[in-house]
This record gives structure tokens, C-alpha cells and sequence, in this order.
């Protein structure tokens, strides 16, 4: 069931739930896609119309952020958690080890998904990759061309918002696979260049802290996020 979070549906999913779901979308026919809102994607989401239906035209919507759970709460539509899409993948992935479907990773730096395959080759014995591509080609008919060469089942799509959403919607179903999720920065993680933050800290919600106090820079970005909280606010009080 989905949750309207200041104009973006958003799924009201566990993680668990989440990976049956993703799983069931696997066996579907047809191409599916995921998206992992944050709060910087519902802020952005209110400007570009575009985003915002590519977002709520999703098969599955994970709430990625805690500030997305503390919004629906103030909305007064309490969401179950958080499933973030970093975990998510892990799940899926372990899931697909065994039954071995095929994972194309689209995005980042060069080399980076390169060396976040044999990672996660290494983490999950069995999972089939059967290609990578960088995030930074100026042309899509060869990027799709080589997903379809390659068989994939799943696409991880991890180009940034809205880039990725965009992407997915419009040359997802030319690729051939049956499932697309947009995961942002989860190539760095899976590479090892950028470091979760410890599962306290992932528990207490402060995730994002964490991620501030490594990335300074992310500060301009991040700043703007307790307006979702402001504007959930003001849509309880106006009744909305
Ligand atoms: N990226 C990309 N192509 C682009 C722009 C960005 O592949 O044209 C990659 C970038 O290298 C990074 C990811 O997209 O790996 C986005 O990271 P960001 O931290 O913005 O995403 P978040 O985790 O915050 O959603």
C-alpha cells in the first residue's frame, strides 16, 4: 500500500517485505522498476514534475531516508521504517545468488562498479554479474545495447537523482530486464570507497550525520532537509 509523503508515494514496507517484493517483481513478466526516495528527492520532487511521475509511476517505492518516516509521521501516516536501498540491494542479491538471475551495475566512476562486482562476487558466492558499465557516457543506445547483450535480469541504476529515475523509466523496458532499482551512491559503498555508517548509528536514525561529518561538502545539500519536516508540518496543521 502506498503512503503519500508531500506528493511522493512511498511504499509502507519492512526491509523483509521489501526483498519479497522486489523478488516477486522478479518472477513477473515485463519490466519493473524501483526508486528509493529521500528527503532531497521529495524537495526536488515538488519543482520537477517529471521526477515527481516517474517517481509515483514505481512498482516499489522504499523509504530511504529516516527523514521520510519522520515526515509521514508528522503527516500522520506512520510508516513501518526505514528500508534503505543499500540493504535492499544486499537482500535481493543474496537472493539472486540462488537463483541465479543476472545483475548488470550501471553508474559511478569508471572502474568503480568493476570493483564493486568482485566484491560483492567475493560477499555473495554464486551471484551472476554479468556486466558493468560507468555513469558518465554521454550516449544511451550503447549502454542499453550492452544490459541486453549481457542477459540481465536486474539493473542496479546508480547515476543519482533524478538522473536515474529519468533513466530507468525511459530506457529501462528497451533493455530486456525484468527489474530496475535506482540506488544512487551504492556503487561507492559496494566498491569500499565510501563507508556506511556503523549500525548504532544506522539504528539511532543517524545515518546522515554520520555521512555529513565524512562528507562537509554535503552540507549545502543536506541543510535543506529539515523543510520536509517543516512542510510536513504545515500540510498536518492545514489539514491536508
Ligand atoms: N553519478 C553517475 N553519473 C552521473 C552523476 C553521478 O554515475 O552523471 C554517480 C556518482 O558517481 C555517484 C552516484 O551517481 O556514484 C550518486 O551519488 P550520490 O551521493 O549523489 O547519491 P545518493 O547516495 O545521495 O543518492
Amino acid at each position: 500500500m502506498k503512503t503519500d509523503v508531500l506528493g511522493v508515494n512511498v511504499d509502507n514496507v519492512t526491509l523483509a517485505e521489501a526483498i519479497d517484493a522486489g523478488a516477486a517483481l522478479l518472477q513477473e513478466e515485463g519490466f519493473h522498476y524501483m526508486v528509493t526516495p529521500n528527503p532531497e528527492f521529495i524537495l526536488s520532487a515538488r519543482k520537477n514534475e517529471a521526477f515527481r511521475t516517474v517517481l509515483n509511476g514505481a512498482d516499489l517505492s522504499l523509504p530511504d531516508g529516516i527523514g521520510v518516516v519522520y515526515a509521514a509521521r508528522i503527516l500522520g501516516r506512520p510508516l513501518k521504517g526505514r528500508a534503505p536501498g543499500v540493504d535492499f540491494a544486499q537482500g535481493l542479491m543474496a537472493r539472486m545468488a540462488k537463483t541465479g538471475d543476472k545483475l548488470f551495475l550501471l553508474g559511478a566512476k569508471p572502474g568503480v562498479a568493476e570493483q564493486a562486482a568482485e566484491n560483492l562476487r567475493q560477499a555473495h558466492p554464486g551471484l551472476n554479474i554479468c556486466g558493468c558499465h560507468d555513469g558518465y557516457f554521454k550516449e544511451d543506445p550503447p549502454v542499453i545495447e550492452a544490459i541486453r547483450a549481457a542477459g540481465a535480469d536486474v539493473v542496479f541504476v546508480c547515476l543519482g537523482a533524478p538522473k536515474q529515475e529519468l533513466w530507468m523509466a525511459s530506457n529501462g523496458p528497451k533493455t530486456g530486464a525484468r527489474l530496475a532499482v535506482g540506488l544512487g551512491g551504492c556503487l561507492d559503498v559496494f566498491a569500499g570507497n565510501v563507508q556506511r555508517a556503523p549500525e548504532a548509528w544506522q539504528k539511532a536514525g543517524l545515518e546522515w550525520l554520520y555521512r555529513l561529518i565524512k562528507e562537509p561538502s554535503r552540507i549545502g545539500r543536506m541543510a535543506k532537509l529539515p523543510l520536509i519536516l517543516v512542510d510536513a508540518l504545515g500540510a498536518r496543521l492545514g489539514g491536508k
